[in-house]
């Protein structure tokens, strides 16, 4: 499995990593994830990632490119990978597929999440994360079991800084403007499978597997 998963910012790309991380035995390269550790434990990177974070902009691609690249040489990951937020753009995409070649891999499929910009506003907003272990609750539709509580690992749950209003809306724009332009240069190569991302995670996690059935030799 070697899978880049496409979609707005909120339409369920890190849950959906994190399960198909598991059922395929694949890395897992949250680009988000990665930067907002690199930030909490103030590296170099961090320090240079976190002011573009905060505003909702795009860090540099050069650093995002580096990590990436560094990341997927490890282990088995060339072989088996699953590829949260990144590319983020065409510059991202085209480094990526050098990036692989160099390591005698290629990307086998594009997941692509839609989910409308309304859906995408309501379920960022309420969304609150894990201080400790990252994982993702939200007030109205995933509560937890105790209010700020994470359910996994007790760690205290808080609104990303980049969940605010303000930056959702930069991020959409970011997203719109930059990374959309991906789902045709993807499709254009006949590696897109685009997929329905409204509903429960379930649901799309359903929808998903199925897609990748019908995609991955058994
Ligand atoms: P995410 O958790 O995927 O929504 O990412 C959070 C933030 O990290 C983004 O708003 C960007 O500031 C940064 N980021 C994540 N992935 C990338 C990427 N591929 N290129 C540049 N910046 C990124």
């Amino acid at each position: 499995m070697r899978l880049v998963l496409l979609g707005p910012p909120g339409s369920g790309k890190g849950t959906q990593a994190r399960f198909l991380e598991d059922r395929f035995k694949a890395c897992r390269l949250s680009a988000g994830d990665i930067l907002r550790t690199e930030v909490s434990e103030k590296t170099p990177l961090g320090r240079e990632a976190g002011a573009f974070i905060a505003k909702g902009q795009l860090v540099p691609d050069r650093l995002m490119e580096n990590i990436i690249e560094t990341r997927l040489a490890e282990g088995a990951c060339a072989r088996a990978f699953v590829l949260d937020g990144f590319p983020r753009n065409v510059a991202q995409a085209n480094a990526l597929e050098i990036m692989l070649r160099k390591l005698a891999s290629s990307l086998q499929l594009v997941l692509y999440l839609r989910v409308p910009r309304e859906v995408v506003l309501e379920r960022l907003g309420g969304r609150r994360t894990c201080r400790d272990c990252g994982a993702m609750f939200h007030e109205k539709f995933d509560p937890p079991r105790r209010p700020g509580v994470c359910d996994r690992c007790r760690g205290e749950l808080h609104q990303r800084e980049d969940d605010r209003e303000e930056t959702i809306l930069a991020r959409l724009g970011v997203y719109e403007e930059e990374t959309l332009p991906l789902a045709a240069y993807y499709r254009q190569r006949g590696l897109l499978h685009e997929l329905d991302g409204v509903g429960t995670v379930e649901e799309v996690r359903a929808r998903a597997l199925k897609e990748l059935g019908r995609f991955l030799p058994r």
